[in-house]
């Protein structure tokens, strides 16, 4: 039998302009894809509505073109897809497994500052699960009066759902185990928009068939959730591979937020495309 074409994508949020860091991601993911004669997609993680611009977007496309980056059409844009994150979701409150959370910013961080003890995970101070608590009827009235919701996984019940043994393979780091109760509580649909991050990437790696899911090592940590979640939903494993981040000449990590030095801005000053991959190391 032929063996399945290999699936790479690069998966980028149209937030910003694209810095240096990103091309080097894209052009790591499309390498990869290259190397091993395997397909290459790109998705547009476009989910939060209030940050990503069609502007970034045709940015975005126009600067991995300039570097040399070639892709299947139509891109995947998450923003269309949002039928996609509800049957998931319904999938997990079938199961149980999701609950609203009513809470502020304010009332986590109070919350926090109140308990004795504060378990940390990857990304900080884990949520304490103060919905999680509520009865039916206390989630009703709260309902009812019209309070906004977010929708957060039950990571204790979910463990208990999901094989002890649950791994994922790492292509630097090997064989890991799933920590499942890692990242505590999740959120999986926020308050503004009916999905997350956590979610969305995991079924669109799933739909997108994608067999390598190639990303920064900043999301390390977040693939613990993605394969928990992929065993709640019956959903494939890719394999992983997460690439070193690129920093800047004060050992700071390359990011958007820091107002990194643009490729639309090397591009605008005369960079040459070529000796940027060939810095890169493709
Ligand atoms: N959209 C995410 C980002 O721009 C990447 C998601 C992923 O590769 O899993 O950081």
């Amino acid at each position: 039998m032929p063996k399945q074409k290999t699936v790479f994508r690069f998966a980028p949020s149209p937030t910003g302009a694209l810095h240096l860091g990103n091309g080097f991601s894209a052009l790591y993911s499309f390498a990869a894809a290259q190397t091993v004669g395997g397909r290459f997609l790109l998705r547009v993680e476009d989910i939060d509505q209030g940050r990503c611009r069609p502007e970034h977007e045709a940015a975005m496309l126009a600067d991995l073109a300039w570097l040399g980056l070639t892709w299947e059409t139509p891109v995947r844009r998450q923003s269309e897809h949002m039928a996609d994150y509800a049957a998931a979701l319904a999938t997990l409150d079938e199961a149980g497994l999701i609950y609203p959370c009513f809470c502020t910013r304010k009332q986590i961080a109070r919350e926090i500052a109140a308990a004795p003890s504060a378990p940390h995970g990857p990304d900080g101070v884990l949520y304490p699960g103060t919905c999680r608590a509520l009865s039916k009827s206390e989630r009703e009235d709260k309902m009812a009066a019209g309070t906004a919701y977010a929708l957060r996984l039950n990571c204790e019940a979910a463990a208990r759902r999901v094989s002890p043994n649950l791994t994922w393979y790492d292509q630097d780091k090997g064989l890991q185990t799933c920590q499942p109760t890692a990242h505590g509580d999740v959120v999986l649909a926020r308050k503004d928009t009916p999905t997350s991050y956590h979610l969305a990437v995991t079924v669109d790696d799933a739909v997108q068939g994608i067999s390598h899911v190639t990303r920064g090592m900043d999301l390390f940590p977040a693939t613990h959730v993605h394969r928990l979640l992929q065993a709640l939903l019956d959903l494939p494993t890719p394999e992983y591979d997460h690439h070193r981040l690129l920093l800047d000449d004060e050992g700071t990590r390359l990011a958007k937020r820091q107002g990194s030095i643009s490729l639309a801005e090397m591009r605008a000053s005369g960079a040459d495309p070529v000796e940027i991959r060939s810095d890169l190391g493709f």
